[in-house]
């Protein structure tokens, strides 16, 4: 379907910019995004798609919300709760943009749900705090060759994992960190953190899908960046391929 006149509006300022004109636009409404994790980072990020008019967002948290998620997760308000996040979101993204679908899964997922979904998807968004289900994510992005922005933060510190497994010879999240299936000492539960990293992070997976959806990522090779959020500096740097991958090789 093309835009209409209400959608003209709607995105007449994003539209403007350059490389985002009526093509882009009608690239993004005819896009589907999966958000795996509705925390800290997939609160802002599926704010920001369905803002921006991604014609499909499928949304995938199992958890409830919980008292000590408001500091961060800014789609939940105090009386949500107890409530499922995947409905809550969904329920709040669709006001927010009713020109939008919005699937959801309101369970943890796995291997087969990943398979049944990933094939339909431009762009996947892990915004898990799961070592175990985001090996699973990157498993899928790599089977079905479909970029993948990954995101992590504690602290004041944020970091970016842009996998770019639509584009041959890239490198995998399994080429830097292995299959580890360990949990970190360190998360967020244990550690801490700011709200305000999580969302400059989860901005960031929001606009890098924006950017390859719309056609105009001029960043074609997977690559780490992190963020100090008391400097406000950023560090970026390549991924090399491993050539012994256990997923990608
Ligand atoms: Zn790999």
């Amino acid at each position: 379907m093309t835009l209409n006149h209400q959608e003209f509006l709607r995105y007449s300022r994003q539209m403007m910019v350059e490389d985002m004109g009526e093509e882009a636009q009608q690239r993004l409404k005819d896009s589907t995004v999966i958000i795996v994790g509705l925390g800290g980072l997939g609160c802002p990020a599926s704010l920001y798609l369905a803002a921006a008019g991604i014609g499909k967002l499928i949304l995938i948290d199992g958890d409830e919300i919980e008292l000590s998620n408001l500091q961060r997760q800014i789609l939940f308000r105090d009386s949500d709760v107890g409530a499922p996040k995947a409905k809550v979101a969904r329920k709040r993204l669709s006001k927010l943009n009713p020109h939008i679908k919005i699937e959801m899964l309101a369970e943890q997922v796995d291997r087969q749900d990943l398979v049944g979904l990933v094939d339909e998807a431009a762009v996947i968004l892990d915004c898990t705090d799961n070592i175990s289900t985001r090996q699973e994510i990157n498993r899928a992005a790599v089977a079905y060759q479909k970029p993948l922005i990954s995101a992590a933060a504690m602290g004041w510190e944020g970091q970016l994992t842009e996998i770019r497994a639509d584009i041959q010879d890239s490198a995998c999240l399994a080429c830097a960190y292995g299959l580890e299936k360990d949990e970190p000492l360190l998360n967020c539960s244990t550690a801490g953190v700011m709200g305000p990293v999580l969302g400059v992070m989860g901005s960031m997976q929001a606009m890098r899908a924006i950017q390859i959806v719309a056609g105009n990522s001029i960043q074609e090779e997977s690559r780490i960046s992190r963020f100090d959020g008391k400097r406000g500096s950023w560090s970026s740097f390549g991924m090399p391929v491993n050539a012994e991958c256990p997923v990608c090789s």
